[in-house]
């Protein structure tokens, strides 16, 4: 039952996804590729001090990357740096097959993702949008003027899954 709904949940943000929108004057622009599969995210942050007034994001890819960002995105909405990066925390230890975060009702919409802990060759597409805000608040933390407007771009080339296989990859976009 919980995993219908969870599956539900997942194809609905994938479908419709939230804060999938440009940016006028955004603070920080990362954008994350993983060249393997072809997923593709570019997060937009706006930051007033320590906190993050709005994210948006836009890219393409399969249906647990894209999710993923569009739940990221709405669950960064008002807080600092160091709340998203506990956020991010949390999420690596659900992805880890962790209990507490499963209960976590500060991950929101996200604990959907659990059952993607089980499938080990998904989890680099879950975190694709959280090693861009990674670099995004690394990035800001780093320039002291703030990197107004400019647009980073990396390239997620951390150690291929075993199993992992392209083609069963895109078969999995849901029609
Ligand atoms: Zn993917």
């Amino acid at each position: 039952m919980l995993e219908t709904i969870y599956k539900e949940l997942i194809l609905d943000h994938y479908r419709k996804p939230r804060n999938k929108l440009s940016m006028a004057e955004p603070t920080v622009v990362v954008s994350m590729r993983n060249p393997l599969c072809g997923d593709e995210v570019e997060l937009m942050l706006a930051i007033d001090g320590d906190r993050i007034i709005d994210a948006r994001f836009g890219g393409q890819g399969c249906s647990i990357s894209q999710a993923s960002v569009s739940m990221m995105t709405e669950s960064l909405m008002g807080r600092t740096l160091d709340e998203a990066l506990e956020l991010e925390s949390k999420f690596l230890a659900l992805m880890r097959g962790e209990e507490e975060p499963k209960r976590d009702r500060a991950l929101g919409d996200l604990r959907a993702l659990e059952g993607v802990s089980k499938l080990p060759v998904r989890i680099k597409c879950a975190l694709l949008g959280w090693n861009a805000l990674d670099e995004a608040i690394k990035a800001h933390r780093r320039s002291e003027e703030g990197l107004m407007g400019k647009r980073l771009e990396f390239e997620d080339l951390t150690s291929i899954p075993e199993g992992f296989d392209p083609a069963e990859h895109k078969e999995d976009l849901p029609s």
